[in-house]
């Protein structure tokens, strides 16, 4: 018996440990209970709405999502390793998961993904699993074809959550596709160079559009971590109303 009470005892401490180490996720009201929002690294999160289980750029190894509900919907944005990663894909439970992604995406992911492949380009819309999903353009200025990330070829997203719209920016700079979204309740904007935009950029693209919430994500650079909360000073000395939640997107810094 006494060894069975240290087996618990054990078993509650490593417990603990793990829930200590994840903070809790950040909850957003919507018409349909709450829209429930883990960062897990960069690029990567998992929304969680309606008994949905949504993953975002899935990348960096399978245990960023330990203990989270395997996806019923995957949104890839772009080529890249840090939102295409065919191993992190490979080691997830991605059995009943929709793949939506660029055609770009889409061409590099092997057969086995194919059959429960929605490929969506700039501008276009899809409904899946009840959700309205819109691709918006993602890309670098001054547009030219060699930029790191020319129009045409990654996906942002708004999902329509019962009214309450998300928007996930992919890897871009404050374009015009930004600056004019309309309703956007939560919004994910990436701010790092050289590959995305400033945070001053950022700040001024997120005042255009006006979202309820923003979280600054995809925020390590080649020479480190923007300036975040720079960001935040920046929206908010300008916009009260729009609330800026930084978060740890980097568990392992
Ligand atoms: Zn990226």
């Amino acid at each position: 018996m006494k060894f069975k009470a240290i087996v618990t005892a054990l078993f509650c401490f490593v417990v603990l440990q793990a829930m200590a180490q994840q903070p809790a996720p950040d909850k957003v009201q919507t018409k349909k209970g709450d829209l429930v929002i883990r960062p897990v690294l960069h690029s990567s999160m998992v929304l969680s709405w309606d008994n949905k289980t949504i993953y975002v750029d899935p990348h960096g190894g399978a245990t960023g999502f330990a203990g989270i509900a395997a996806p019923d919907l995957i949104l890839l944005t772009d080529i890249h390793g840090d939102h295409l990663d065919l191993k992190t894909l490979d080691a997830l439970q991605t059995g009943k998961a929709t793949i939506v992604a660029p055609q770009a995406v889409a061409d590099k992911l092997p057969e086995k993904y194919k059959q429960k492949l929605v490929v969506l380009q700039n501008g276009k819309s899809t409904t899946q699993l009840g959700i309205p999903i819109k691709a918006i353009p993602m890309y670098n200025l001054p547009e030219t074809a060699d930029a790191m990330h020319p129009k045409g070829r990654g996906n942002g997203y708004v999902l329509d959550l019962a009214g309450t719209k998300v928007y996930i920016s992919g890897d871009t700079e404050d374009i015009p596709e930004m600056r004019s979204l309309k309703d956007i309740a939560v919004a994910f904007v990436s701010m790092n160079l050289p590959y995305t935009m400033p945070v001053e950029q950022a700040a001024k693209g997120v005042l255009a559009f006006k979202p309820k919430i923003v979280y600054p994500y995809h925020y390590r650079g080649k020479d480190g971590f923007s300036d975040v909360e720079k960001f935040k000073q920046l929206v908010q000395a300008k916009n009260k109303n729009i609330e800026v939640r930084l978060r740890d997107w980097y568990p392992e810094k």
